[in-house]
C-alpha cells in the first residue's frame, strides 16, 4: 500500500511507573485499512558483573514492556504481553492474540503494561503504521464446500489450495450449515468469507459474509417463509447469490422479482449448457433494464478432470481484502470471471474512477476503454452492448489488446473473452464482464 501514516512515538518511564497501566493515543482517519505496532527498549541489562557468575544469568531482563490494542469504542483489540514486538490488525488478518477487525476511524490506544522497569528509568520507541484502503485486483472463487457436507476438504486445507491457485479469498458455503467468522482458520494471504449454501428443492442461493444470515432452520414450506429467509440474511447484511438458475435437479425455480438478492451466478464450475442459459437469463434482465451483478464459483467439492478451485475465478476490484469490502465490491459489479486463476485479465473504465459495475450518464460519457492481457491467439473479443453483439477483434497472437468503445446509444456494456479450449469444440468464455451502464437522461 502506498497511502500509510507512520507515526512515531517515544516515551520514559521511571522505576516509579512499574507496576501500572498506560496507554497511548493515536488518531486514525475514516478508510483505513490495517495497523501496525512496532516497538522497542532495552529488555537485557549487559551492566552486570560477570565475576559473579551467578548474578548475570539470574536476572538478564531489566525491562519488561507489555502490549496491547485498544479500539476507539473501549474495545480490546488483543493484548501480547511482552512476548511479541510487532503487531498487525486488519479485518481479513491479525497477529495471533489480537482480533481481525474493520478499522474504525477515531482514536486508538496503544495499551503499555510496565511490568518491570530499570531503575535507571526505559526509553520505549513506537512505531505505529497505518495504511489506507486502494482499491486493488483480487483473485477469489466465491462457492466451495467443505466436508461439513459433501465436499471432502477442510477449511484449512481448501484455503491452503486457494494459496496454491494463486487466489486471495474464498467463501466456505456448505449445504445448509452456516460457518461463523471466528470458526474460520487464519492462513496467511487469503481471506476466508463465512457463507452458507442455502439449499432448497426450489433452488439454492449463497448467503455471504454474516454469521447467522437467518434463525431457525433453512426449511420452507411456502414462499412467504423463503421470503421471510431472504429478508432477514439481507437485514443482516449478507450479500445473497441466486446460484445455478438452470442446473437440472437444481434450478431456481423461484420467481426472481420476489425474493431479494444481490448478485447472480451466471458461471458455476465448468461452463457448459445450463451456464450459457443463466448468461442468456441474465442478458435478458440487462437488455430489461435491469443492474443486476452476476458473480460466478466453481461449486468445489473436489478436484475432478474438469473441476477445481477458482474455476472459474471471480476478479473483484475491492478497495481491501477485508470481506466486507470484497462484498461491497461484488454488490457493485466490481467484478469479472475467468475461467481459471491464470485466464485472461481485464481493465475496463471511463477515466480513471469510472469502473465496471458504475453508471454514467450517455450524454455525458458515450466511450469507455478497455484493456485485456494474457490473451492467446484465436481468441474472440466481443462488446455486448444492449441488445447488440460485437465481435472487435481476433487476436492474431499471444498477448494483449486495448481499444475505446464508443457507445452509439444509452445502455450497458460488457466484455467477453470466446476462446477454443478443445480443437473442433465450439468458443466458450474465456472472460465474462460485468457492465457499464450507460443512462438516458
Ligand atoms: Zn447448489
Ligand atoms: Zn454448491
Amino acid at each position: 500500500m502506498d497511502a500509510a501514516d507512520i507515526i512515531l512515538f517515544e516515551k520514559e518511564f521511571d522505576h516509579d511507573h512499574e507496576g501500572a497501566y498506560y496507554t497511548i493515543p493515536f488518531h486514525v482517519d475514516p478508510n483505513a485499512e490495517s495497523i501496525r505496532i512496532k516497538y522497542d527498549y532495552q529488555r537485557f541489562g549487559f551492566d552486570q558483573d560477570f565475576g559473579d557468575h551467578s548474578e548475570a544469568t539470574l536476572e538478564p531482563e531489566i525491562n519488561i514492556i507489555d502490549l496491547g490494542l485498544i479500539a476507539p469504542d473501549g474495545e480490546q483489540i488483543g493484548a501480547s504481553g511482552s512476548n511479541k514486538t510487532e503487531i498487525y490488525v486488519s479485518e481479513a488478518m491479525a497477529t495471533p492474540g489480537y482480533t481481525p477487525c474493520i478499522i474504525q476511524p477515531g482514536e486508538w490506544e496503544i495499551l503499555v503494561g510496565a511490568y518491570k522497569i530499570h531503575p535507571d528509568g526505559v526509553k520505549v520507541f513506537y512505531e505505529v503504521t497505518v495504511a489506507y484502503k486502494e482499491r486493488r485486483l483480487l483473485k477469489g472463487d466465491l462457492h466451495t464446500h467443505t466436508f461439513a457436507s459433501d465436499g471432502i476438504h477442510s477449511v484449512e486445507e481448501l484455503a491452503w489450495k486457494a494459496k496454491r491457485h494463486d487466489l486471495d479469498f474464498i467463501a466456505i458455503t456448505d449445504h445448509n450449515q452456516m460457518i461463523s467468522r471466528v470458526a474460520l482458520p487464519q492462513v496467511e494471504g487469503i481471506t476466508l468469507i463465512p457463507g452458507i449454501e442455502w439449499t432448497h428443492y426450489q433452488g439454492h442461493a449463497n448467503f455471504l459474509g454474516v454469521d447467522k444470515p437467518f434463525d431457525s432452520c433453512f426449511a420452507t414450506n411456502t414462499l412467504e417463509e423463503t421470503q421471510n429467509i431472504f429478508k432477514a440474511a439481507h437485514e443482516r447484511g449478507a450479500l445473497i447469490t441466486v446460484n445455478h438458475p438452470y442446473e437440472g435437479g437444481c434450478e431456481f425455480k423461484y420467481d426472481l422479482q420476489s425474493l431479494p438478492f444481490d448478485c447472480l451466478e451466471i458461471w458455476n464450475g465448468p461452463m457448459r449448457e445450463s451456464n450459457l442459459k443463466a448468461v442468456g437469463l441474465w442478458q435478458a434482465l440487462l437488455s430489461s433494464g435491469k443492474k443486476i451483478p452476476a458473480c460466478a464459483g466453481s461449486d468445489y467439492h473436489r478436484d475432478t478432470p474438469f473441476i477445481f478451485l477458482g474455476g472459474p475465478t471471480t476478479c473483484v476490484f475491492a478497495d481491501s481484502n477485508g470481506v466486507s469490502d470484497i462484498l461491497a465490491a461484488l454488490k457493485a459489479g466490481h467484478a469479472y470471471f475467468i475461467f481459471a486463476p491464470d485466464g485472461p485479465e481485464l481493465e475496463m473504465k471511463i477515466n480513471e474512477d469510472i469502473i465496471l459495475g458504475d453508471s454514467v450518464k450517455w450524454s455525458e460519457h458515450d466511450w469507455f476503454e478497455f484493456e485485456l492481457t494474457n490473451l492467446l491467439a484465436g481468441d474472440k473479443i466481443r462488446v455486448i452492448s444492449g441488445h447488440d453483439s460485437q465481435v472487435v477483434w481476433d487476436a492474431p497472437t499471444n498477448g494483449s489488446f486495448k481499444m475505446t468503445y464508443t457507445m452509439e446509444k444509452p445502455g450497458f456494456a460488457r466484455v467477453e473473452v470466446l476462446r477454443a479450449f478443445l480443437p473442433g469444440l465450439p468458443l466458450l468464455p474465456a472472460l465474462i464482464s460485468n457492465p457499464i451502464y450507460f443512462d438516458p437522461e
